[in-house]
């Protein structure tokens, strides 16, 4: 036991319809075996995201997917928040370039916006929060954060990772998001970092990435 009840549990719902994230996920919760359901397997439907913060929404995502499972549920709820558009498109970020959501789409229309910003101003970082419900009705959510610091390259390049990551060019690197292997992008990205935070808060033993 823990401070929020029992400790780790064996079975889990993520309550995520994205398969990248869904892949990265699974991924950096092997250490912990423990047993990973994706909410497809209870339900087509989703979440409405009606929150105006990452952690709400999060937390409406963990709560949809705990009640259509009867299982403890994780929910990312992540987007890329780009200064010089004033953090847009934060919580919009899948449906940037409007529904059905669509990667390629929503690069296109990051280019155009930053079409006319210099290189200094495309400073960006990607948001992430990690929500954990015990069952829908839990009154003590536990909620980790972490962010992944970048700027906006001028054309996509690399083939790994998801949503902007071709755009997404990592501080203190000159590659982009996509050109990390996936080892290494859930090591130091906001989702891999958000993940672990929650594990540990779980009362799981994390040690260094
Ligand atoms: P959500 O499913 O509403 O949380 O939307 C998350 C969106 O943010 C994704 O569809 C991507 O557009 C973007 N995003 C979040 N995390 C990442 C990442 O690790 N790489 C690339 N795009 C991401």
């Amino acid at each position: 036991m823990n401070a929020h009840g029992p400790a780790f549990p064996a079975r889990v719902v993520l309550a995520t319809g994205n398969a990248g994230k869904l892949r990265e996920m699974r991924a950096i919760l092997s250490p912990w075996h423990v047993e990973v359901l994706p909410l497809s397997d209870f339900t087509r439907a989703a979440a409405d995201e009606t929150g105006l913060s990452f952690v709400e929404n999060a937390i409406l995502k963990a709560r949809f997917a705990a009640e259509a499972s009867d299982l403890p549920a994780i929910a990312d709820d992540s987007g890329l928040e780009v200064d010089a558009l004033h953090g847009a498109p934060g919580i919009y970020s899948a449906r940037y370039a409007g529904e059905p959501a669509d990667d390629e789409a929503n690069n296109r229309k990051l280019l155009r916006e930053l079409e006319n910003v210099a290189d200094a101003e495309r400073t960006a970082r990607y948001r992430c929060a990690m929500a954990y419900l015990r069952w829908p009705s839990d009154p003590a959510p536990i909620v980790c954060q972490a962010s992944w610091d970048g700027r906006i390259g001028r054309g996509p390049r690399g083939s790994g990772g998801f949503g902007y990551d071709p755009l997404f060019i990592v501080a203190g690197s000159a590659r982009t998001a996509a050109e990390f292997d996936p080892a290494e992008k859930n090591r130091v990205s906001h989702r891999g970092l958000a993940l672990r935070a929650l594990v540990a808060a779980l009362g799981g033993v994390v040690s260094e990435p």
